[in-house]
């Protein structure tokens, strides 16, 4: 049966910008609805160097490069008065050694300008509504700009409308996030005090015995995001107010005081509670998720562009295969990739919040060859099963935390 499009994409975030350049790179007729006016605000800024890699297959570098944005060469972590700073030159897995640091309403907005110049068509102030799906037709229902119902068909759809969770809300697909509620607050401040080294790197710093952090990524324009992360009890309380004890917080900024001690904060403090989500499942008949429409963990590693970007075009890839009548196994090119890369991600996390990352990263045991395959995964470099810290990497990080401490232990009974 005829349809009007081969795929439609909800969404124009970086999950949709991706998996619609691919679609059209293999020839696809292809439609993104998109709820909102473009550019946008939204949370998310800091990229990793493995986003370079889709950007670059996809022929998107250049509107990212033409944009600007401020060079990203690594990350520093505080903890106390310690500081361990990974460079991306210094990463085991081959790949890119760097990225961007991001106001995400232009780059979102330079990427699905450059996939609509392109010659594919996209539609903004347009909000998805109603979803049906059948083996080889799907239905699409959205409100357009002017208020009227449109509907549309195709073969395929992928969700990549993030935060929205199209399809996971109209086909209850949502489960709970294993991971505990957490929250943020957040703003833009001036950061005209930085030096252009210091401008390179995001800065996290942990707090409250691992259960909170604060983060400031800077821009190419001499502003920064700023943040904190905690439990939500932790992040309603540095939000009353209009934010004052956030903001507080921001000008006394644990290790880089001198930065942030008289800024300026350029939109009020705002706050995201209970991002952490998960899926019951990735695909279904005549659709695929992905981005944020599936599973989102955490934000300390920055990870989720990058795992956007890496779903949009692996389901993108897919997605091509089935429509030009090719046998696709999902559940293992799809679902079991996604998922390794994502596990991997959550083993960081988890030994972040349990305290494992930090003996790791504040040993004054040397540990060089060890940290270079931890950069790989700082740098997204998470499917490199070459890396022993991506192959067994629950078993790698919690082992290497044990016998850091043990030795620890011993030489403080020597001492
Ligand atoms: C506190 C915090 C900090 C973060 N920091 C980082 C970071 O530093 N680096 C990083 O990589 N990630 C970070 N993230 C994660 C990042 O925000 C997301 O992972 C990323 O935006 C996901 O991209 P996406 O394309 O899946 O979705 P989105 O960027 O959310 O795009 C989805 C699009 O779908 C559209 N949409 C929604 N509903 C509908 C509908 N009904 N119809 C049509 N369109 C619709 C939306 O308008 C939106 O434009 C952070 C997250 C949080 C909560």
């Amino acid at each position: 049966m005829k349809t009007d499009f081969d795929v439609i994409v909800i969404g124009a975030g970086p999950a949709g910008s991706i998996a619609s350049a691919r679609l059209h790179k293999e020839g696809f007729n292809v439609f993104v609805i998109e709820k909102l006016e473009f550019p946008r605000f939204v949370i998310g800024e800091s990229l990793l160097p493995h986003c370079m890699d889709h950007l670059d297959e996809l022929d998107l570098l250049d509107c990212v490069v033409a944009k600007k944005f401020q060079l990203k060469t690594g990350v520093t972590f505080d903890h106390n008065d310690e500081r361990c700073q990974f460079l991306f030159s210094n990463k085991f897995s081959e790949g890119w050694d760097y990225t961007y640091q991001v106001k995400r309403a232009d780059f979102d907005h330079a990427l699905i300008q450059e996939v609509e110049r392109k010659g594919v068509k996209v539609e903004f102030n347009a909000e998805v509504t109603d979803v049906v799906t059948t083996k080889d037709v799907q239905t699409i229902t959205y409100l357009n700009k002017a208020g009227e119902t449109k509907v549309v068909t195709a073969r395929f759809i992928i969700d990549a409308s993030g935060y929205g969770r199209v399809l996971p809300r109209l086909f209850d697909l949502d489960k709970p996030a294993p991971s505990s509620p957490r929250g943020a607050v957040f703003s833009h401040v001036k950061d005209e005090n930085r030096t252009d080294k210091a401008a390179e790197n995001i800065f996290v710093h942990d707090f409250n015995d691992n259960t909170a952090w604060i983060w400031a990524i800077p821009f190419s324009d001499k502003t920064a995001s700023v943040g904190v992360v905690g439990n939500v009890d932790l992040v309603n309380d540095f939000a009353e107010g209009n934010g004052e004890k956030f903001q507080e917080f921001i000008r006394n900024f644990p290790g880089i005081t001198s930065r942030f001690k008289d800024t300026e904060f350029l939109f009020e403090p705002r706050t995201i509670l209970n991002y952490s989500v998960s899926i019951k499942q990735f695909y279904g008949e005549g659709f695929i998720l992905c981005g944020n429409s599936t599973e989102f963990l955490d934000p300390v590693f920055s990870s989720g562009v990058t795992l956007a970007m890496s779903s949009g075009h692996q389901a993108a890839k897919l997605v091509c295969e089935h429509l030009k009548g090719n046998q696709v196994d999902w559940d293992k090119d799809y679902v079991e990739h996604m998922n390794f890369g994502i596990n991997v991600f959550r083993t960081y996390v988890n030994s972040w919040y349990n305290g494992d990352l930090q003996t790791i990263f504040f040993t004054k045991q040397d540990n060089t060859e060890i940290k270079k395959q931890i950069c790989s995964v700082l740098a997204g470099y998470v499917w490199d099963t070459n890396n022993p810290f991506v192959k067994k990497h629950a078993t790698m990080v919690s082992t290497l935390a044990k016998v850091i401490r043990i030795n620890e232990n011993q030489t403080n009974i020597v001492e």
